[in-house]
């Protein structure tokens, strides 16, 4: 199969032959429809990942179709049309039985702990736990940003930020993943303060709903977010993942509001002071969000499926799998999700 690889952090990135993956006994291999570029494969690329090993093939925001299927898979055929969560459970650890497939003790994740779907075909685990069937009119380039960065922003919003209408919601960092906390806390009523440091990003917060966009060049947006909701936020994310964006997600917010924290922060890129002392008086609620559970998707698709929720409108580039290269380097620098869809 052609695939992206790397075989040193930071080095080049090549479209090369490699040899065809074969099923676990539970897994399956999945021939890649669509895959989208996040800044995740970035930061593995960039060696902030300890789970990976070179050389590596990124990419874990994939949707396709069956290819084959592992002795040990009871519910999964070939041709079945699916996407997975970037988390993968096993299914056996407590966690899982808990029904917290995102936080598994055993976790594997395509693209980190394994070879990832830059490629024409990828192996996933624990299939029967993991596996998501697609709408048949859902189109893979849009089911592959559901993986990752859509149901991320979707946990991140309505579980573990407990969002309800009115409320206002600050996102600090609108890439791929802050414009989809953005619809979805729209969708869910509640009223949004977007905040990024490029034009085009606030433009694309705008146009899906953000009552208001902040310049995160100005000097105290801190200050400039307390002001336009009336005194701080009920909730915020900090949806980009830097020292910056997360102290001001959690200076943002209003008595008793709860801070969530999506983008990832590798502490080889130095850890945020939060400032713990307003935890402490305000009563801050401070939680993390890591993807989302398979079970979890159906609430998600239905509201896709109904149009409540457009993740389409957040791919604004479909590339080639020669392309894919130079998009994971310069993620980021173009508004909107980049989505490889030809391999
Ligand atoms: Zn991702
Ligand atoms: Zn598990």
């Amino acid at each position: 199969m052609r695939a992206l690889v790397f075989e040193q952090y930071a080095g080049p990135l090549e479209v090369r032959s490699v040899a065809d993956p074969t099923p676990s006994v539970a897994g399956v291999v999945v021939r890649v429809g669509a895959t989208g570029v996040c800044r995740s494969d970035w930061h593995g690329w960039q060696g902030h990942d300890p789970d990976i090993r070179l050389p590596h093939v990124p990419g874990h925001e994939l949707a396709g179709t069956v290819e084959a299927v592992g002795a040990g898979v009871d519910r999964w055929h070939v041709g079945d049309r699916v996407t997975v969560p970037f988390v993968c459970g096993c299914g056996r650890c407590p966690r899982c039985a808990a029904g917290d497939h995102q936080v598994c003790d055993a976790q594997t994740q395509p693209g980190f702990t394994h070879w990832g779907s830059f490629a024409e075909l990828v192996a996933l685990e624990a299939a029967d736990v993991n596996l998501v069937r697609l709408p048949d009119a859902l189109p893979f380039s849009t089911a592959a940003a559901l993986g990752c960065r859509y149901a991320t922003a979707f946990r991140a919003v309505v579980h573990q930020g407990r969002v309800r209408p009115g409320e206002w919601v600050a996102v600090h960092g609108c890439g791929g993943v802050g414009l989809s906390a953005v619809q979805v806390a729209v969708a869910a009523g509640a009223q949004v303060v977007a905040v990024d440091v490029t034009d085009g990003a606030l433009a694309l917060a705008a146009s899906f709903g953000a009552t208001h966009v902040v310049d995160g060049r100005s000097a105290d947006v801190v200050a400039t977010v307390r002001d336009l909701t009336g005194g701080g936020a009920q909730l915020s994310l900090d949806a980009l993942g830097s020292a910056k964006t997360c102290v001001a997600s959690v200076s943002c917010l209003r008595p008793r509001g709860r801070h969530v924290q999506v983008g990832l922060l590798p502490p080889s890129q130095g850890r945020p002071l939060v400032p713990m002392e307003r935890v402490v008086a305000l009563e801050l609620e401070v939680l993390g969000s890591h993807g989302m559970a398979a079970h979890a998707y159906p609430e998600l698709l239905d509201l896709v499926t109904a149009g409540r929720l457009r993740p389409d409108l957040l791919v604004t580039r479909e590339l080639s799998l020669d392309d894919a290269g130079r998009a994971l380097a310069e993620v980021g620098r173009e508004p909107g999700t980049a989505v490889i869809t030809s391999f």
